[in-house]
């Protein structure tokens, strides 16, 4: 077995250390979220956690970890009886990759023998593994979209679910939910941000005799480490001991009045949403006493676990600058301390105001200051929406999300025949597999009236349908496309291809460039809404980098990709071509060629120089003017024809 880098010999992290520590007395808080920039040694400080959490008391032989006091009704390996003598086991900490599969997160029904040999065979998750220890996922950030609404399902409900062909297993799936990120390579998913507990931002630190003594003991562990965790195997000990006292002493720990008061308090003034943000700060201060060895919450307990509780539950103008931090409006120290301060003392200064007491947000302390917009020239509104051509992939796809774009062959759709299974059969065609068994059952000794069926005889239904797609759109917002009327119809454009997009029921993502840079001005989302404001604000003016652009979708498209693999993209550059600032885009136009791509061509006026249609032929896709965007373009042509007439 190989040796973890001890807890104990962690040098300062002293949030993060915190967060987890209150975390495993009451994982009832939720969980942490670990944000930082690479090498860093996050993961190293989360991985060192499980030799530190209490054993877990299991029944003899259950792969769903059954507590022998409570066995889970639901258990696929029950019913158990009453009264088995606990099993106690070292609590586990289960990584969750990134990529993988849902059958390897929720745990894989075997159809084929199933129905083959007539046994009901599940072989457990990666959320089954993880009940009752710690769920782990490094670079929680760039998880599939299918493993997040697992995810999601299990941490919301505390049960695991599958069901293939109406066969269906569930059990009981209850887990600390640690994640970590470098926010660099792109945000979390708001639904899943929400879902941890707690959040910390972790820095290498700036002190020099700090890092140097990280580098030593690095060093020494690398050198020899057994002998490195037996130098620490007293301070693991003290803090394991430390734990399960606090485990012990917190069910008889009361929050008082006076701190509920503040919690409430702090939420409202940072103007949280929901309730939740007031569960875990309350939680936590509680598990603060508890790890203090104190009989009562402080206004320090409450303090510190608004600083962990509160940084990534600021509700957020949808219409911020994405590349605002959320973590991080006050230059780096995470929380507004001022606002904090306030707030605590606010709360200290109106006892028991009644329904109606809380902070006054319309003070010098609400508002955050700052409010400042970003650009000096008022934004153009887009104009009226119209019906657009669909505009999708050329390819056929290979079992995509459903939707109503792009054409896929899949588990949807119209029926287009069967199959014999490439891999695991996913949707049984019963009339199919009943023919194919049917010429063999003289030859198999068919005695009875059953049939004698085999694993060569199953077919899958072969469906052919629309997949629903990611749909990015790369809009040129530079001055040359910025006369007002040009720039009415082009955003007039693009929010008529986003209500298509959500008609179609595609994810949608939106990068602009103008002056000196490309930002992402939303993130790929199913929000059609968040899309449109976006669009609405956008600012316009400046130089032109279509470089820029365009190397700025291939990395959404990239990290995407990661995220999403089953749903193919639709690349949508909306430009006229030109470019004054930045490299050629020639070039970043030929690293995007394996995608699917359409240019809407903006260029207008007496003289045209088509450079759209030469960035068309670089991406290795299609290139359409703007005016023939419309669906019904035929009919408007033929309707100003007749009025000139
Ligand atoms: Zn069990």
């Amino acid at each position: 077995m190989t040796v973890g880098y001890p807890f104990s010999a962690v040098v300062g992290h002293d949030d993060l250390k915190l967060a987890l520590l209150l975390n495993a007395v009451s994982p009832a808080i939720g969980g942490v979220l670990v944000r930082g920039e690479k090498g860093t040694a996050k993961s190293t400080v989360v991985r060192s956690l499980a030799a530190l959490l209490p054993r877990v008391a299991v029944v003899a032989g259950c792969r769903f970890s059954c507590d022998p006091a409570a066995p889970d009704p639901s258990c696929p390996d029950g019913p158990h009886a009453n009264g088995l003598s606990p099993h106690p086991r070292p609590a586990r900490l289960v990584e969750l990759p990134v990529g993988a599969s849902e059958d390897r997160v929720a745990g894989s029904l075997d159809l084929e023998r199933a129905l083959t040999e007539g046994v009901k065979a599940y072989e457990p998750g990666l959320l089954a593994a993880a009940h009752r220890g710690v769920l782990y996922v490094d670079e929680v950030n760039l998880l599939h979209d299918h493993l997040v609404d697992l995810l999601l399902d299990a941490a919301a409900m505390g049960v695991a679910h599958v069901e293939r062909e109406g066969v269906s297993v569930r059990h009981a799936a209850r887990f600390l939910l640690v994640g970590t990120m470098n926010p660099e390579e792109g945000e979390l998913r708001p639904q899943l941000l929400d879902r941890f507990g707690l959040a910390v931002e972790v820095r290498a630190s700036r002190d020099p005799a700090e890092r140097a003594e990280v580098v030593r003991r690095r060093l020494a562990f690398e050198a020899d480490p057994a002998g490195f965790a037996r130098a620490y195997a007293g301070g693991e000990h003290d803090l394991a001991l430390r734990i399960a006292a606090a485990r012990d002493r917190l069910p008889a720990l009361a929050l008082p009045d006076d701190a509920l008061r503040k919690i409430t308090a702090v939420c409202a003034a940072f103007d949280v949403e929901g309730m939740r943000a007031d569960l875990v700060m309350a939680r936590t201060a509680v598990a603060l006493a508890a790890w203090e060895g104190r009989d009562e919450v402080t206004s320090d307990d409450v303090r510190t676990a608004a600083r962990l509780a509160l940084p990534h539950r600021r509700r957020r103008d949808p219409f911020d600058d994405p590349f605002d931090d959320p973590f991080d409006d006050t230059g780096g120290q995470g929380l507004d301390e001022e606002r904090l301060e306030q707030a605590l003392t606010d709360a200290d200064d109106t006892p028991d105001k009644g329904p109606d007491g809380g902070p006054d947000d319309g003070g010098p302390s609400g508002g955050g200051g700052g409010e400042q917009a970003p650009v000096s020239q008022a934004p153009v509104n887009p104009g009226t929406p119209y019906r657009t051509r669909l505009l999708a992939p050329e390819a056929t796809g290979r079992g995509g999300p459903a939707g109503r774009r792009g054409r896929t062959t899949g588990e949807s759709g119209r029926a287009a025949g069967a199959r014999a299974p490439g891999g695991r059969l996913r949707r049984l065609d019963l009339a199919a597999t009943l023919a194919a068994a049917a010429p063999h059952q003289h030859r198999r000794g068919r005695a009875g009236s059953g049939l004698v069926l085999r694993r060569e005889d199953l077919r899958e239904s072969l469906r052919e349908g629309r997949e629903s797609n990611l749909v990015l759109f790369c809009v040129d917002a530079s001055g040359s496309m910025a006369a007002r009327a040009r720039m009415r119809a082009v955003k007039g454009a693009v929010l008529s291809l986003l209500l298509d997009a959500y008609q179609r029921r595609d994810k949608v993502g939106l990068v602009t460039f103008r002056g000196a840079e490309a930002m992402v001005a939303l993130p790929p989302t199913s929000s059609v809404d968040l899309a449109s404001g976006r669009l609405a604000r956008l600012a316009t003016g400046g130089r032109t980098p279509l470089a820029a652009g365009l190397l700025r979708a291939e990395r959404v498209l990239a990290a995407e990709r990661l995220r999403d693999p089953r749903r193919r993209p639709l690349l949508v550059v909306v430009t006229d071509g030109r470019h004054t600032a930045g490299p050629d885009p020639v070039a970043a136009a030929r690293r995007l060629a394996g995608v699917a791509s359409v240019v809407v061509d903006c260029e207008h006026g007496p003289v045209r120089l088509g450079l759209a249609g030469r960035l068309a032929a670089a991406l290795g896709g299609t290139a359409i003017r703007l005016e023939e965007l419309a669906a019904d373009h035929l009919a408007a042509v033929v309707r100003d024809v007749r009025r000139v007439a």
